[in-house]
């Protein structure tokens, strides 16, 4: 079957009945774009740019980071690039970015809340990937938004970029997004998909606020699963909101890659699913294995489960 699904990595992502579901893959290292699209990525649906920032000893300048990101849009040649802008704090360290001393740094300062806190650096990052994707499409993704306040002062910055810099040196097809991985902004999707251009879901922290569980806890992380109904809810509510706007959804967490979920996500209306670079193959050849149909009757028994448990078994049984 892996030898089936290899064959086969430069089809076209759909389900049996031809429902498009964009694949796309994530990557720490902008070096990694061009295995992707050999591995049949239809573009990059998560850039954890923080890693880029990681590999300097200071932040990367303007110059830099352009030669960083274009060396994705060139290997990516006309595919979408989603680049989430630096997500720093909590599980992520940044050594020459020191967060203060907390009891609680997941609760703490980090994501977009960080970034806010220098602006300078947020828009030095901004204005490169604009710059970088002159001619290709962009879509850019800020992380842990709680709410349509961050979106907002974030949003101020990037328009103002976009005023000040020439259209032609810089991208012009570009969406502004953000990460749904905290519970809040999932409750309030419906009033953040009035503003933001696309959702993607990140389901390893919204599954980690959901149920309250450490992501990385050594005894209790194999129970911060994706495919709990009140995760798969909250899920959800996102798609349906952003689809009352006419805006996509992308999941880029590690459900996006999970046998079992794959037909759950695309029945509550996923649009893309970015998964890491090896996945691909995979997840192109399980979305073959069922309709539209199958999904959404995937989606509707799983919602109408108590536990992960009852979920993983009631799918497992269909
Ligand atoms: C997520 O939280 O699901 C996500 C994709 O981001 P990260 O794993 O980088 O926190
Ligand atoms: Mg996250």
């Amino acid at each position: 079957r892996e030898a089936d699904a290899w064959e086969l990595r430069f089809e076209q992502a759909q389900t049996r009945d031809g429902h498009r579901v964009e694949v796309a893959a994530n990557l720490g290292n902008t070096a990694h774009a061009a295995d992707a699209v050999e591995r049949g990525a239809e573009g990059v649906g998560l850039l954890r740019t923080e890693f880029l920032f990681m590999a300097y000893s200071s932040a990367p300048d303007l110059a830099t980071q352009i030669a960083e990101y274009r060396e994705a849009t060139d290997a990516l040649d006309g595919r979408p690039l989603v680049a989430r802008t630096l997500d720093v704090g909590g599980d992520k360290p940044l050594p020459y970015w020191p967060v203060p001393q907390e009891d609680n740094p997941f609760l703490g300062l980090r994501g977009i809340r960080l970034a806010l806190t220098q602006p300078d650096v947020l828009e030095t990052q901004l204005r490169a990937l604009l710059m970088a994707a002159v001619n290709r499409p962009l879509r850019i993704m800020l992380p842990m938004v709680k709410d349509v306040a961050e979106f907002r002062a974030a949003k101020t910055i990037y328009d103002r970029l976009l005023s000040e810099i020439p259209s032609h040196e810089r991208a012009t097809d570009v969406q502004l997004g953000v990460m749904i991985e905290v519970p809040s902004s999932a409750l309030l999707a419906p009033t953040l998909a009035k503003e933001v251009d696309f959702f993607s879901i990140g389901t390893n922290d919204l599954t980690q606020y959901t149920l309250a569980i450490d992501r990385g806890h050594p005894e209790l992380s194999a129970q911060a699963d994706g495919l709990h109904p009140a995760v798969l809810r909250l899920i959800q509510m996102t798609v349906d909101a952003a689809h009352a706007q006419g805006k996509w959804v992308g999941v880029c967490g590690e459900l996006a890659s999970d046998a079992m979920a794959v037909p759950v996500l695309v029945g509550l209306g996923v649009d893309e699913l970015s998964v890491s670079a090896r996945q691909i193959p995979l997840v192109k050849a399980r979305l073959r294995e069922f309709d539209l149909a199958d999904a959404k009757a995937c989606a509707e028994l799983a919602l109408s489960k108590a536990t992960s448990d009852e979920v993983r078994d009631a799918l497992e049984a269909r």
